[in-house]
């Protein structure tokens, strides 16, 4: 049974990364009929923020992203939060058992050594290793200072010569010199495991078969094998996933000020737009199809789809998806979701149900609308030079004068309605010996303050009521 897991550090926000990864192994175990577990990663004590896995379930709950096992509901190998795992002494009791099997040691080297060890490497300008100190320490010398209560970590013992190879399904086989990894931490003196050990220990104990994760974690691979290894543990499939760049240099990064999910939710972006889009971040389907459902994911996904160029995260791309979506959906939904940001512009349900059929086909992003409507609860200042465009093939003098006439025009109709207004103008123009853009850009302008609206002069019309309008023409007269 294949069996993946999402295994976030609850940092508070959810990085667009971290949020593909979990897309993809949630994909990965739907295909297979296999499970999704999710495991919190809170050993940082340090980084503990509060709500923070509220974060994490909620940004799954929006997306559609259903877990199998996991804290809240459970499973066969829980815990499945690794400070309730520490708690119960799991992590320790195998770092007992690697030290048995002579694949790990306690090192009792004191901050001020390391920190030289450290300043030396820097002078020699070489990456900094522990040296190895405590390696051999004899056993009478380990417990002896053990029983004198000496704090201590737990290292990795790799191996002083060879090398360790592994093969990802992305970026193929990768193979490693043990000399360049050096004996890293397992076990911190606060008794917390180090990422690098937890990993290993939950992935096996959680019995996960495929393990996803960004590709800044392949460099730390080599020493997870040794793990398994030194263990006699089965090695899980690894499946590393290309970075998400915000440019071609630079990587996007929540900590450099990079949208979240809850960032680009609060942006006006839709939960399934960004689902969408964030797919097509290191996956295609090998045609150039680019709009999926979460179901129609899991049906098109697969390792082979998967690439190991890094992607580029385009907001302009997420934007034009975002108005896909919100143009392929019902005139209510929209409505229903765009509704919240209307404010006095659509106090009515007539008002709003017109403002909503505007807005549907131009809207991007829903927190774009207020700009966007601003005008129609109350008309802004606007300089008269705005009635003055080339492409509209207006003049002051002219505009001046079209609105003239479309006031004594509209004045008269009988019914205020988009048909009669449309034709009204229409009429005029030709009346007038003017293009229609000659009369009905001036009657936009006037409306709204405003050389770009969502709709023209007819809509604007329309949606603004006979009074209203007229009393803005007037005003656009004077
Ligand atoms: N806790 C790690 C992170 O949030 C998980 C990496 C992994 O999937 O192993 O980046």
């Amino acid at each position: 049974e294949v069996r993946t897991r999402y295994a976030p550090s609850p940092t508070g926000y959810m990085h667009i990364g971290n949020l593909r990864t979990a897309l993809y192994a949630y994909l990965f175990a739907r295909k297979h009929g296999g499970k999704f577990l999710l495991r919190i990663e809170d050993t940082d004590q340090e980084r503990y923020v509060e709500g923070a896995v509220e974060v994490i379930y909620d940004t799954l709950r929006t997306v559609g992203i259903q877990w199998d096992e996991g804290p809240d509901i459970g499973g066969p190998y829980g815990p499945y939060v690794q400070s309730e795992r520490k708690a119960a002494g799991i992590y320790q009791q195998y770092a007992e058992e690697l030290i048995e099997r002579g694949g790990a040691y306690r090192c009792f080297c004191s901050k001020e050594r390391l920190e030289a060890l450290r300043k030396e490497a820097e002078a020699r300008k070489v990456p900094f290793k522990y040296d190895g100190h405590c390696r051999h320490m004899p056993r009478d010398e380990v417990r002896a200072r053990l029983a004198a209560g000496e704090p201590y970590v737990i290292r990795q013992a790799i191996p002083e010569a060879g090398k360790t190879s592994f093969h990802d399904e992305v970026y193929g086989d990768v193979t490693v010199d043990n000399a360049t990894l050096g004996d890293g931490i397992l076990i911190k003196a606060d008794g917390f495991p180090t990422y690098n050990f937890a990993n290993v220990i939950d992935d096996h104990l959680m019995q996960v078969t495929h393990v996803m994760r960004g590709s800044e974690f392949l460099s730390s691979t080599p020493r997870f094998i040794l793990l398994y290894q030194a263990f006699g543990w089965p090695v899980p499939v690894h499946i590393h996933l290309p970075p998400i760049m915000k440019s071609a240099t630079e990587k996007l990064s929540k900590r450099h000020g990079d949208a979240s999910f809850q960032d680009l939710l609060a942006q006006g972006y839709l939960p399934q737009a960004i689902l969408n889009y964030i797919a097509l971040l290191g996956w295609g389907p090998g045609t150039d199809e680019e709009f999926f459902s979460l179901e129609e994911m899991v049906e098109r996904f697969s390792i082979e789809g998967l690439s190991k160029s890094p992607a580029i995260f385009d907001e302009k791309k997420l934007r034009w998806m975002n108005g896909e979506y919100i143009r392929r959906m019902p005139l209510e939904d929209f409505e229903a979701l765009a509704a919240p940001y209307y404010g006095a512009a659509a106090s009515q349900p007539d008002t709003r149900r017109k403002l909503s059929a505007l807005l549907q086909p131009r809207v991007e992003r829903l927190a774009d609308i207020p700009g966007q409507i601003d005008f129609v609860a109350q008309l802004p200042d606007y300089d008269v030079s705005l009635y003055v465009n080339k492409k509209m093939k207006t003049d002051l003098a002219l505009a001046l004068d079209s609105l003239q006439h479309a006031r004594a025009v509209l004045a008269e109709l009988a019914d205020w309605n988009l048909a009669s207004i449309q034709q009204a103008m229409v009429d005029l123009a030709a009346r007038l010996g003017r293009k229609n853009g000659q009369v009905m850009y001036p009657v936009r302008v006037a409306l709204s303050g405003k050389e770009f609206t969502p709709g023209g002069a007819v809509e604007l019309a329309d949606l603004l009521g006979r009074e209203e309008s007229l009393r803005r023409i007037d005003l656009g007269i004077e």
